[in-house]
């Protein structure tokens, strides 16, 4: 017996062998120990509903997805930064903004000032606006702590979300994420200390499952950003970048020769880092709601990631500065409005590409027979309707590894 059969569903699988959103009308989908036992048409049930499983639920109609994954969030923070968007807003310069302590070096004090109880708290409810919505694996940065202690204190919090709230959670290094003040001027000094002390404690807490670095004029050069790639390497640590989102420097080029799972951003890519994801295989995660935030006009280059066939993700970039953005929704239609991505590539960004972007590709992201069964349900007529309406949430249920986790 199976523990829970769903019937009378539309299945959205996002196979990848499957043409499309690998629809099923009057599909079923079985669930035992926490992982799809059954995703196809009802027709090819070996019986009886209720002689194969426990629990039988008639979904009506309703439309069944992959749980969405957000692969790019730093929920973890101490502080907010309203106050400075709206002193932004009403004219303050970037001068009367550092005078008033603004910048993500003002994120980054009140994240070492913060307990990691006060860090676990204030994500909670910014977790909870994601699973709202269907995501059951969310990957979280560290980046705000730039010094030992605090990185750890980070990286545990987040931790420690997956323990109080039925979510997935995949924890992201990010010591080179800015330069702290006490290390002004001095980046080298700081890398060196991010690849000797830090990155290396992470790993031995085993609070890492993954390493990214911010390449960029106002992040680091590529030369440094290579010192952290290596480092990773010799940690047994899978790697991410934050690339190409103001200029050029090679830096999603760079990481992909290093094997990274992801370069995230883009805007600026040139036709060589593609040519280096589609090699390597890295997954391009794009951000619209830091491109909305910031007022970018520069798109990533969707036409060449297609040609290529690199994988394109969608997430949030939930962070107090550049992408107050707590739905992964709206990203959906985001990409569509903003990045002319298809409501299919889309939502194939926040479910198979996604969990490829974490490294789970064979656990995660598609109705597939041996995966967990993590699902979203949802009013809708169609899967685009995901990426089509602003402001409603259609999820009627969202499960995760065989349970119910979210009732609406
Ligand atoms: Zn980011």
């Amino acid at each position: 017996m199976w523990d829970t059969l769903w019937i009378d569903v539309r299945l959205a699988t996002m196979a990848e062998h499957e043409e499309g959103y690998g629809i099923v009308e009057q599909g079923a989908l079985a669930i035992a120990d926490g992982k799809l036992v059954f995703a196809g048409p009802a027709s090819d049930l070996p019986g009886q509903p209720s002689a194969l499983a426990r629990v039988v639920w008639k979904g009506e109609g309703r439309w069944i997805t992959p749980g969405l994954i957000d692969c790019h969030t730093h929920l973890v923070f101490g502080g907010d930064r309203s106050q400075e968007f709206e002193m932004r807003l009403n004219g303050a310069s970037y001068a009367e903004l550092q005078l008033a302590g603004g910048g993500i070096l003002s994120t980054v004090r009140a994240t070492r000032e913060a307990s990691e109880d006060e860090l676990v708290d204030s994500a909670m409810p910014r977790l909870d606006a994601l699973r709202a919505e269907g995501v059951t694996t969310i990957e979280i940065k560290s980046g705000y702590g730039l010094a030992r202690e605090s990185e750890l204190k980070m990286l545990s919090a987040a931790r420690r979300l997956a323990t109080l709230r039925p979510v997935t959670i995949k924890t992201t290094f990010l010591g080179a994420h800015a330069l702290p003040g006490e290390f002004k001027d001095r980046e080298d000094a700081y890398i060196e200390r991010v690849v000797d002390e830090m990155m290396p404690a992470a790993a031995r807490a085993g609070l890492a499952d993954a390493v990214d670095v911010f390449c960029e004029t106002i992040g680091f050069n590529l030369a440094n950003t290579e010192r952290v790639l290596i480092k990773a390497r010799e940690l047994g640590l899978p790697t991410k970048i934050h690339a190409e989102q103001l200029s050029d420097m090679g830096g999603a080029a760079l990481a992909a020769r290093y094997g990274a799972l992801s370069a995230d951003h883009l805007e600026y890519l040139g036709p060589d880092g593609v040519d280096a994801m589609a090699k390597a295989g890295t997954v391009a995660v794009l951000l619209p709601g830091a491109f909305y935030v910031l007022r970018e006009t520069k798109l990533p280059p969707l036409d060449l990631l297609r040609e290529r066939r690199v994988p394109i993700a969608v997430a949030t970039d939930a962070n107090p500065g550049s992408s107050p953005v707590l739905s992964l929704l709206l990203m959906l239609s985001m990409a569509a409005t903003l990045f002319r991505l298809t409501p299919q590539e889309a939502l194939a960004g926040v479910t198979r590409n996604a969990a490829r972007a974490l490294g789970m590709a064979a656990t995660h992201g598609t109705l597939e027979v041996g995966k967990a069964a993590d699902l979203a349900v949802w009013d809708i007529e169609r899967p685009g309707d995901l990426a089509y309406w602003v402001g409603r949430n259609p999820l009627y249920r969202a499960v995760r590894n065989g349970d119910i986790v979210v009732e609406r």
